[in-house]
């Protein structure tokens, strides 16, 4: 098992652009299995649940990234600000709001994304782009936040032509919150997109970090 975690690390990295970032998606899975990862070369790791990560946080080595890529919620942010490394999923103005607050108590600055929503389905959480425009109006009121690119999933089908229409927009919606309010800034440089079923896509459309849980850990229990 540990062995295969191992394999499927370096099978992905091989065939991974060197500059695509592998965010190995450890929820639902034994910090076994995230030692086996790290093992083999892994240091960012995936988590969607606060309580889950401050758990497995004093359970691994100090130089693991701990990317937070599921739904947040505002009584939550407190709790994973000192651990966390990137936020994926900024989804509203409420929650950039609390992050900044909690990240100025806490003297720290905290590095996120803001999460697109292009996909068919309802329940998927995200801005629009006016919506991302408007919030960055303010940019200056978040000054513990650095914001560096954006987040999106594309909807959960086999129709191909969907899904690279998908990553097109959260592709282009980056290149047009880059050239409007970050032009001179390096730091808006992150596309987060691609999950298992749908990295390579998601590569051809530009990614620059995928995150990727099944086909390395197999199928979560819940
Ligand atoms: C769980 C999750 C993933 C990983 O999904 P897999 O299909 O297991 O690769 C990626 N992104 C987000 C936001 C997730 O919640």
């Amino acid at each position: 098992m540990n062995i295969d975690i191992k394999n499927k690390i370096k099978k992905l990295r091989q065939e991974l652009p060197n500059e695509v970032t592998l965010v190995a998606v450890s929820k639902f899975h034994p910090i076994s299995s995230l030692q086996a990862a790290y093992d083999a070369g892994q240091i960012d790791f995936g988590e969607s649940r606060a309580q889950e990560l401050e758990s497995k946080f004093p359970q691994m080595p100090k130089d693991v990234r701990w990317h937070f890529i599921g739904h947040l919620q505002t009584n939550k942010v407190k709790s994973i600000i000192p651990y966390v490394y990137l936020i994926h999923s900024v989804d509203s103005l409420k929650l950039l709001k609390v992050i900044n607050s909690e990240a100025s108590k806490a003297q720290l600055k905290v590095n996120v994304l803001l999460e697109l929503h292009v996909a068919k389905e309802e329940t998927k959480y995200g801005l629009t782009l006016d919506e991302c425009l408007e919030i960055l109006k303010h940019k200056e009121d978040f000054s513990n936040v650095n914001i560096n690119g954006v987040m999106g999933m594309a909807t959960n089908t086999d129709d191909e032509v969907e899904i690279k229409n998908e990553f097109k927009l959260i592709h282009a919606a980056y290149s047009e919150i880059k050239e409007k309010i970050f032009p001179q800034d390096e730091s808006f440089s992150i596309i987060s997109m691609g999950m298992s079923g749908d990295y390579q896509l998601a590569v051809d459309e530009g990614s620059t970090m995928v995150r990727i849980g099944t086909s390395i850990f197999g199928p979560r229990e819940y």
